[in-house]
């Protein structure tokens, strides 16, 4: 009797044990199914918990690529059809539009995201679905030594060309991403012919040739090496949020203005995600893709940086940004911002705007 009831335990065991393994199997095949390859440019605390929200809600696990948005586009390139990218994040229309140009991405098929994303913060869409779709934005202002100028000495671009800051502006290089989309807008907003004058007008008032990131501008703003420079508000707010006195003394010092309210408004960019051309899982990347467009995510990739959030109506709490007050955006599509890097590129070269 005992040896017959501890052959039947032994072969429940065994049943128990095989049922355990098949069911271990059984998971990690799921689990491999069920995971989005994330190429990122961008690395925010936030992001965390942005990243464990989506695997908590769908069960889909995030593998993260991080690199800066050079690496990743290199990265992507080197990799080609073989690359295990399913979602692309990058950082600035002339970025995600430089990826679009190397073959980077597929159309983006949901409706989802063609309802919480507007049409004027998406990549070019042939019919299929844009390239990419703009998942946070941030504003490109100028800031100005206060005991030297007063807002309305530089409350738009055209300003900066105006021969009264003559060797008075800082800026970082013209060709860096952020001013090939600055100028890329007022390229469309005002023609080639007035750009390149103005991009003239512009490198003809540096104080300094172009060194540099934004912080270092509004840095060298307060330090009176320049009087007025150009940043996006996300450097400006972080630097008024920053804990170390210095850096909010500093912002004391500097005035900021949303340029061209009475005008076109204030040009506005993104950071912007996209489905990788040979992406593997495709549907879920597209889930996280419009994951990030719901409301929490929208306030977790704001929040992470002192950006604003790309879907209309949600609602953020950056008493720093709160402080700068509200401000009317530019209707230009970021599209044709992106798109015009590379003419704005050929005007810089021509006047000599390193
Ligand atoms: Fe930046």
């Amino acid at each position: 009797m005992r040896t017959s009831h501890n052959t039947l335990a032994n072969r429940l065991a065994t049943l128990a044990t095989l049922g355990a393994t098949l069911l271990l199997a059984a998971s990690q095949a799921a689990a491999q199914e069920r995971v989005v390859n994330l190429y990122s440019a961008r690395h925010y605390q936030t992001d965390e918990a942005l990243y464990a929200n989506f695997t908590r809600a769908t069960g889909i696990r995030i593998n993260r690529v991080e690199a800066d948005d050079a690496g990743i586009l290199a990265r992507l390139k080197a990799e080609g059809a073989a690359s295990p990218a399913d979602v692309i994040l990058l950082v600035d229309a002339a970025r995600l539009w430089r990826g679009e140009q190397d073959g980077l991405f597929q159309p983006l098929k949901s409706e989802v995201v063609s309802k919480r994303i507007p049409p004027a913060l998406r990549g070019a869409d042939a019919g299929q679905g844009p390239q990419w779709v703009g998942v946070s934005t941030r504003a490109r202002v100028i800031v100005y030594d206060k005991t030297q100028l007063k807002a309305a000495d530089v409350d738009s671009y055209e300003k900066l060309a105006s021969p009264a800051l003559k060797g008075k502006v800082c800026i970082r290089s013209g060709s860096h991403p952020y001013n090939l989309s600055l100028f890329g807008s007022v390229l469309e907003r005002r023609g080639s012919t007035q750009t390149q004058a103005w991009l003239q007008g512009v490198a003809g008032n540096l104080a300094r040739a172009p060194k540099g990131g934004d912080t270092d501008q509004i840095r060298a703003v307060a330090a009176g090496e320049c009087a007025v420079a150009v940043t996006n508000t996300y450097y400006f707010a972080r630097l008024m949020r920053s804990a170390a006195a210095a850096d909010r003394d500093l912002v004391a010092k500097v005035g900021m203005v949303f340029p061209d309210q009475a005008g076109a408004g204030t040009h506005v960019n993104i950071s912007g995600a996209g489905v990788a051309r040979s992406a593997k899982n495709r549907e879920a990347a597209v889930a996280f893709i419009e994951y990030l467009t719901s409301d929490d995510a929208q306030r977790l990739l704001a929040d992470g940086n002192n950006e604003y959030p790309a879907v209309p109506g949600v609602r953020t709490d950056n008493p720093a940004l709160a402080a700068l007050g509200t401000f009317k955006a530019e209707t230009v599509p970021i599209a044709k911002v992106g798109a015009a890097a590379a003419q704005v590129q050929q005007m810089l070269d021509r006047v000599g705007f390193k």
